[in-house]
């Protein structure tokens, strides 16, 4: 490790590591070890926002398992070591605070995902820091039902580790215009709803603007709906993060989209806390 890693430099290959990649984060208060399941941009969504470059519609490759618990062992050390934190994060970040499951694409399309978060507990377990780790798989949640992903889950559970699941807008036209997928509401409705039967579920939303207009009051309103359906039908959703774009999209659709303001998305927080009796958290 070379670069002293900062809030704006995520590149995945910072690290020169194949499945893994530390990020600093001052919000977070330190850093936070990722795990890139899709080093081949391969993603079976395509949303407008994306910022992984030359993406490719797709699932994860085949993970080469003992590398990836290698390369995990050698960060989690590496980012113990006091010596290493100095170098590589600011004052007040040189801690480690979680391991998110998070790469250049959609991880439970990783077809041994069981196999491979039981790794990752594994490793968090011999290498890790003392004392509890908050773990993270963010996920757009299309492949939840999958036995592999159900038996991935349950384990990550076990270890009480969290999802983040995506939902970016209430209606299939809308997600279809800032996913790329045809996912109906009731397919989303049936996996959102195994998601937090399975394990601690947090909704995260994406909020941008669209040719220079935010979310106008009919999609925030079929949002607040759709989260109410789910939850009235039995989904027992933890909480809501939304936030909008850190960086910038690599689609061809990212002239089309911005930030639309801290105060925005705040003020959407605010409404929806109101409607939904849910935790917002809001990353402007
Ligand atoms: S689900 Fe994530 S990785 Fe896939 S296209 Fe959307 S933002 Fe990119």
């Amino acid at each position: 490790m070379k670069r002293r890693l900062s809030v704006t430099n995520h590149d995945r290959d910072v690290a020169g590591f194949t499945y893994v990649y530390p990020v600093v984060s001052r919000r977070a208060g330190g850093v936070s070890i990722g795990v890139n399941l899709n080093p081949n941009n391969a993603c079976n969504w395509r949303c407008a926002y994306c910022q992984v470059p030359d993406l490719v519609r797709g699932a994860a490759p085949p993970i080469e398992l003992p590398l990836l618990a290698r390369e995990l062992g050698e960060l989690l050390t590496l980012a113990r070591d006091p010596a290493w934190l100095s170098a590589n994060a600011p004052e007040g970040a040189r801690r480690v605070v979680d391991v998110a499951i998070s790469g250049n694409g959609e991880p439970t399309t990783c077809t041994n995902l069981d196999e491979v978060l039981g790794a990752v507990l594994e490793t968090i377990s011999s290498h890790g820091p003392p004392g509890p780790l908050a773990k993270v798989i963010i996920s757009n949640g299309s492949m939840i039902d999958r036995p592999a992903v159900k038996r991935a889950l349950t384990r990550w559970n076990d270890a009480d580790g969290e999802v983040w699941f995506k939902v970016d807008a209430g209606t299939e036209a809308l997600r279809q215009r800032i996913n790329g997928t045809s996912q109906s509401d009731a397919r989303t409705h049936k996996l959102l709803h195994l998601c937090c039967g399975l394990a601690r579920t947090r909704i995260q939303t994406c909020v941008v603007t669209w040719d220079g207009e935010p979310p106008c009051d009919a999609e925030r309103a079929a949002y607040i709906k759709f989260l109410r359906d789910a939850i009235s039908g039995g989904a027992r959703v933890h909480d809501v993060l939304l936030y909008g774009i850190a960086r910038e999209s690599h689609q061809p659709e990212a002239a089309r989209i911005d930030h639309p303001g801290e105060a925005w998305i705040r003020d959407y927080g605010a409404e929806l806390e109101r409607a939904l009796d849910l935790t917002v958290h809001v990353r402007s």
